[in-house]
């Protein structure tokens, strides 16, 4: 699926979370509508990878190996996108993991802290130092990765869902805050996407996810290019007068 109604020539697009699944469809996606790209994770080989298949098909982009959960990594991903591109116009801040799945009586503290640190304070951070070069350049938009599991509760997933609860929070209220200051920043809830983390969460609970694709009105999963398109639209001029919603693109799930 392409976008050809986006031309973002002139203008770089962050995605974290970059090397698979909904992360690299929106990298392809923004390379395709024409920006420069930089694609972030923490995985150095699928990184280089993802980053190969695009350079090699005459797209503008660069790799860069980043925890989220840390800070100075974060800060230093985003002055190496400075440095290199000039400019940060686009961030999608992606990168997430899905946590401890079981019993809520049966989570460890340490379990929750990992999921909290890279889905929360990594989506905190990444949006901080995104937000410091935007204010510079007077303009910009964030969107960031929430989940259908931002917007409802599901046994056996309080900590993923508890952290994609979170990101709508810091979305609103950054929002708010910038939207005067020609930042928009939005965020997507994607319902059950065919993706590495998908396949991974089947396996984990499989009964759980059964009953996920039951209550599903389209009556199938998404494809990552599905996300793609929605966050494509809320950084395009397209969505202009769109600050701090939190879009279900999740085949109608959240709407029974
Ligand atoms: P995915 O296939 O697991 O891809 C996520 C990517 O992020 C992986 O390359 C992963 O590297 C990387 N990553 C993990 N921790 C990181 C960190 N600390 N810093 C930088 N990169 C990191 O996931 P996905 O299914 O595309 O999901 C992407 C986002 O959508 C997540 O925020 C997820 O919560 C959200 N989402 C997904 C679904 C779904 O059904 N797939 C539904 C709702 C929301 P490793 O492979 O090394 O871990």
């Amino acid at each position: 699926m392409r976008n050809p109604a986006y031309n973002f020539k002139d203008q770089v697009a962050l995605v974290t979370g970059a090397s698979t699944g909904i992360g690299f469809a929106t990298a392809k996606a923004f390379a395709e509508a024409g920006a420069a790209v930089v694609l972030v994770d923490i995985n150095e080989s699928s990184l280089y990878t993802a980053t190969n298949e695009l350079t090699s098909s005459g797209y503008n982009a660069i790799g860069v190996v980043c925890d989220v959960a840390d800070e100075q990594q974060v800060s230093a991903m985003v002055a190496r996108t400075v440095s290199t591109f000039g400019r940060l116009d686009m961030a999608f801040n992606n990168a997430g993991i899905a946590g401890p799945a079981g019993e809520f009586t049966e989570d460890t503290a340490d379990a929750y802290d990992r999921v909290s640190n890279v889905n929360l304070r990594g989506v905190w951070a990444c949006m901080k130092h995104e937000l410091i070069q935007m204010k510079k350049q007077g303009a910009g938009a964030i969107v960031n990765c929430s989940s259908l599991g931002g917007l409802v509760g599901q046994a056996g997933r309080a900590a993923y869902h508890a952290t994609k609860h979170g990101v709508i929070g810091l979305t609103k209220s950054a929002g708010v805050e910038y939207a005067s200051r020609k930042i928009r920043v939005n965020a997507v809830c994607p319902g059950v996407i065919e993706t590495p983390m998908f396949s991974a969460m089947i396996e984990k609970t499989p009964e759980a996810m059964k009953e996920v694709l039951r209550d599903q009105p389209i009556g199938r999963a998404g494809q990552p290019e599905e996300i793609a398109a929605a966050v494509l639209w809320l950084c395009s001029t397209a969505s202009s007068l769109v600050v701090g919603v939190a879009l279900p693109v999740d085949g109608g799930f959240t709407a029974h």
